[in-house]
């Protein structure tokens, strides 16, 4: 389990110091803001809607290593899936993040297993899915006012 903990930790690493997708998305068509005022994290998320399904996403932001961190994962995780499957990939996410279990299969999601047992950081982990999330539900001046905090 310790070699499992490890690699997770690896992620979560690899993600703070080279964060994919990270800046603002010329293209974008969807834009929403996240604020985690207990932490000091900022987010922003662009994304370019084709139809129902995410075509390109980025993020930008400054914040905590796991909000930056689990920002970068979720960029990766999300793009090219329906406003439908993000949605549920968050569901995967906030279960992992707030229960500490894993799905069986592996995943990259999985490397944030840990922060249940930190309940403050749990909305640093989640602040990027949320302005996604928000992204995908409203227009873009809407999302732009929006703030979620867990
Ligand atoms: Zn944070």
């Amino acid at each position: 389990m310790s070699d499992l903990a490890d690699l997770y930790q690896q992620v979560i690493l690899d993600h703070n110091k080279r964060p994919r997708n990270r800046g603002r998305l010329p293209t974008a068509n969807r834009v929403a803001h996240g604020d985690n005022p207990t932490c000091g994290d900022q987010c922003n998320v662009y994304l370019r809607l084709d139809g129902d399904r995410i075509a390109e996403i980025s993020f930008d932001g400054s914040g905590c290593a796991i909000s930056q961190a689990s920002a970068s994962l979720m960029t990766t995780q999300l793009k090219g899936r329906t406003a439908a499957e993000a949605a549920k990939l968050y569901e995967s996410f906030h279960h992992i993040v707030t229960t500490g279990q894993a799905p069986d299969e592996i995943s990259d999601l999985a490397a944030f297993a840990g922060v249940h047992a930190f309940p403050a950081r749990i909305k640093c982990a989640t602040l990027g899915w949320h302005a996604a999330l928000n992204a995908l539900k409203g227009d873009a001046a809407a999302a732009t006012t929006e703030t979620h905090n867990d």
